[in-house]
């Protein structure tokens, strides 16, 4: 057998990591990020993925204006 090829297993070095929004290099500062702001960029997906709740599929809900398919006119 060969000896002496060791693979890479351990090469998950912060400083390789890469922005998840915009691709650049991440700052240990905002990791994962490259910065605040794409920082603030993922965690606003996260909150709109969560609270921004558009329509809610209630009848029992008498105001708002329901631009849906099902809106009786
Ligand atoms: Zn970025």
């Amino acid at each position: 057998m060969s000896d002496g090829r060791r693979p890479p297993a351990n090469d998950n070095s912060a400083a390789t990591r890469k922005c998840p929004i915009c691709g650049q290099a991440a700052q240990l500062r905002f990791k994962p990020f490259c910065s605040k702001r794409c920082s603030d960029v993922d965690l606003n997906r996260w909150l709109t993925g969560s609270y921004a709740i558009p329509v809610t599929e209630d009848d029992t809900s008498s105001e708002g204006e329901t631009e849906g398919p099902s809106g009786p006119r």
